[in-house]
């Protein structure tokens, strides 16, 4: 039976530290302040946005609300953007995503100063990954190397196997495994003889967004298997991209969907707009 990776307890660890440091910052008389902007009604991203407020209030960082109208125009966006961008006052800018139709997405992330892109999903940003020098990097692949450390699992020369090629999950996830000296391979939609691939992993990382899509058959015994899908299955329950019961027999550790890589998304949220506040104000 797997360890069940605990990313509840990893990421109060995480926001603790947050606590701490923006407790420390309060005292010369900085306040750590991250602007969400929301567009439009998107029940999920609701959620998200009401997350992200929570975790704010938890570690002390004073979150600023901007709920603008499915209708926004791009350009109303961008002008907003810009003025946060330019308020010394707010030092990590998120703009939840999916924007509604129409809005572009790309260049809305543009906009967003790289210094206050506390998501990390700016091509400044992105490039920084792949240089290995960076400030921040991506919340859900930084919150799993943080959950690897956590239970001291070492990739180095091991196979870590990656299923999905997004831009905020599976590419950057594939840079930090390879930072880690894991030997990586990249599977998505085209990726014939994925379950061939998949046995032979050591470290497996499933963000597709399909329920039970990594099934036991898939998975070598002893690996460690991190879950990053959400899903909703049949009877409407919040699940993963992995057969959880049928995996966690076969796996050394495992991650559950609620309570594995979610929290740590959010974590380390929280610690990028810390390290923000900390840059802008010449601390780091
Ligand atoms: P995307 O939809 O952007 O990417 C999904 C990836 O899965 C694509 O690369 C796609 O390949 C690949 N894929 C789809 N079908 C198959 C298949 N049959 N075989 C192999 N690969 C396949 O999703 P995201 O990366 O944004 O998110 C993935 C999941 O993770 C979603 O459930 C999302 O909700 C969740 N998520 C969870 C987070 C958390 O904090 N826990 C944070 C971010 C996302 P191709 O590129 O060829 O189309």
């Amino acid at each position: 039976m797997a360890t069940i990776i605990d990313g509840k307890a990893v990421s109060q660890s995480v926001k603790d530290g947050v606590a701490k440091q923006v407790a420390e910052l309060k005292e010369k008389k900085i306040t750590v302040t991250l602007a969400v902007i929301i567009v439009g009604d998107d029940p999920a991203s609701r959620v998200y946005v009401n997350n992200k407020k929570k975790a704010c209030e938890t570690t002390g960082i004073v979150s600023r609300e901007y709920a603008l109208p499915a209708d926004t125009s791009e350009e109303q966006l961008l002008e907003l953007i810009d003025r946060l961008n330019n308020d010394a006052d707010v030092n990590g800018i998120l703009c939840q995503l999916p924007l509604p139709a129409g809005l572009d997405e790309k260049a809305v992330i543009a906009a967003i100063s790289p210094d206050k892109d506390v998501d990390a999903f700016s091509a400044v940003n992105t490039g920084h990954i792949m240089t290995g020098d960076y400030t921040f990097l991506p919340c859900t692949p930084a919150g799993i190397t943080e959950m690897l450390d956590y239970y001291n699992i070492d990739v180095s020369g091991k196979h870590c196997v990656i299923i999905g090629r997004s831009n905020i999950v599976g590419k950057p996830m594939a840079m930090l495994l390879l930072q880690r000296n894991g030997t990586v391979t990249v599977c998505h939609s085209r990726t014939q003889n994925l379950e061939q691939i998949t046995r032979q992993a050591d470290v497996l990382v499933a963000a597709v967004g399909r329920a039970n899509f990594v099934t036991a058959d898939m998975v070598k015994d002893g690996a460690v298997v991190i879950d990053v899908g959400i899903n909703r299955n049949a009877d409407g329950r919040l699940c993963g991209d992995v057969d959880f019961e049928a995996v966690e027999k076969k796996a050394s550790f495992i991650t559950p969907v609620p309570g594995g890589v979610g929290p740590m998304t959010i974590a380390t949220l929280m610690k990028n707009t810390v390290t923000a506040a900390k840059k802008q104000n010449g601390i780091l």
